[in-house]
């Protein structure tokens, strides 16, 4: 329910911003020109040419191009500096205004100032962000996101496609709004994306939340088919994994349960939010079309507890699990900036580790009295981030190697590569610099770790 009000909130922020928009000063620079049923370009010299091929509008219609000072796209341009590593976003942006939704990809190209061209160089580039409005209605299509851009650093301008896809085709039939398309451009560093480096939390490493994570539907920030209607088109801002009801689901890094609700029948279904925080950023993930939510609000969880079973709760044309990952910049939920990222660019291989507590090792040199409980809490050593904090009980005759040997003492945790460290404690004792404290992991191999103390 809190989800529900939230998005509601955000998506009338969006549009009192879009309102705003038209109200505000707006350069004269701009040109109007009338664009026939085959097509035709408008051109706003030195700032931005528009191509339409034939069959792009279903009519004439009158095209406006406009160089901007709106305050609310240096608002966004802001907002996605934040979100991404941009050294510093463009004061430059443009507006596209049409009476007609295109039907067919509209190519524009941004003639970019000699001052930014100078500076474009070695480890640095150049890129699109755009936001799309309908001027009448609450539609604002998507957040300040990136477009589909080209830059050559030979050629002075950036090529920026549209799809018709960014629009709901439940629109078509209307002729009474405007379709406002913003674009800004950004400069930062990685010279091919032009500033996209931090799609993920530095060090967010999210490990698979299934045991086996097959993508049946990908993520798509720009309206696609929903398999529930395919009359609607609309983001899929998840990914989807195929999935048997009942099967677990594990959280994908450690975190704090923030949300388990349900979405209703057209949405997530039963689903659960996970707020996680890395030393540099926060970000949540979210679990949904569940059969069995299994934590409660406020929890702690680590990576691979498992906090539920896969369903078809929810719109859901079969039983998945519905992942998504949003990045958000502040600790509040409610009073941050977020945005859902393709999960699949956060998830990182990992191994599953097993963890076992011999009882016995070599003839019952270093004995472990059978009954005693062990916290056992491991570290990230380049990070120092703690990774896991449980306990092991003792309550098995493990005779060492004791890996091959099914136990219920035996601890299984997935974790990324790197380099870790253990740390056992028993009442007051606390042991470090065992055999098994320190241990590297390499995905796809799942090996051992005997802990053994004497
Ligand atoms: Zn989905």
């Amino acid at each position: 329910m809190k989800k529900i009000f939230w998005l509601c909130t955000l998506f009338i922020m969006t549009e009192f911003a879009c309102k705003k928009t038209e109200n505000s000063p707006i350069d004269k620079e701009s040109i109007e020109k009338e664009i026939s049923l085959s097509g035709g370009n408008i051109s706003l010299p030195g700032v931005a040419s528009v191509d339409f091929v034939q069959g792009t509008f279903s009519n004439n219609v009158k095209v406006k191009l406009s160089k901007t000072k709106s305050q609310d796209v240096r608002e966004d341009m802001q907002n996605v500096s934040l979100l991404y590593d941009i050294i510093e976003e463009f004061n430059y942006e443009i507006r596209i205004n049409t009476k007609l939704l295109p039907d067919k990809m509209i190519k524009v190209t941004i003639d970019v100032p000699d001052s930014f061209i100078s500076r474009v160089s070695g480890d640095y580039g150049l890129n699109a962000y755009g936001k799309f409005n309908f001027s009448d209605s609450l539609e604002s299509i998507q957040a300040f996101n990136v477009l589909d851009t080209k830059f050559y650093g030979n050629r002075k301008n950036l090529e920026v496609e549209l799809s018709p896809l960014y629009f709901s085709n439940k629109w078509t039939s209307d002729q009474s709004f405007e379709v406002i398309i913003t674009i800004g451009i950004s400069l930062g560093k990685n010279p091919s994306v032009g500033g996209i480096m931090k799609n993920c939390c530095d060090d967010s490493k999210l490990t698979c939340p299934l045991d086996n994570c097959v993508v049946s539907r990908e993520f798509s920030s720009v309206p696609v088919t929903w398999p529930m209607d395919p009359n609607i088109k609309k983001p899929h801002r998840g990914v989807d994994y195929k999935g048997i009801t009942g099967e677990p689901v594990y959280a994908a890094h450690n975190g704090e349960v923030i949300e388990v609700g349900n979405h209703g029948s057209t949405g997530w279904g039963k689903y659960i939010v996970i707020r996680h925080k890395t030393p540099t950023c926060y970000y949540k993930t979210l679990y949904g079309h569940l059969s069995r939510q299994l934590v409660t609000e406020e929890q702690k969880v680590f990576r691979g507890d498992k906090i539920g079973e896969v369903g078809q709760t929810g719109g859901a044309t079969g039983p998945h699990l519905h992942f998504e990952y949003y990045k958000i910049n502040s600790p509040s939920p409610s009073g941050s900036k977020f945005d859902t990222r393709d999960p699949l660019q956060c998830i990182v291989p990992y191994s599953k580790v097993r963890i076992v507590i011999p009882v016995c090792v070599s003839g019952c040199l270093g004995f472990v009295g059978i009954g005693r409980e062990y916290r056992y809490k491991l570290y990230d050593e380049a990070t120092t981030n703690i990774v896991l904090d449980t306990t092991i009980k003792v309550t098995n005759f493990v005779p060492y190697p004791a890996c091959t040997t099914p136990t219920p003492d035996l601890l299984e945790i997935r974790l990324p590569a790197g380099t870790y460290v253990a740390e056992l404690r028993y009442g007051n004792i606390v042991y470090t610099g065992f055999f098994g404290s320190r241990f590297q992991v390499v995905p796809g191999l799942n090996p051992c770790q005997y802990v053994i103390i004497s």
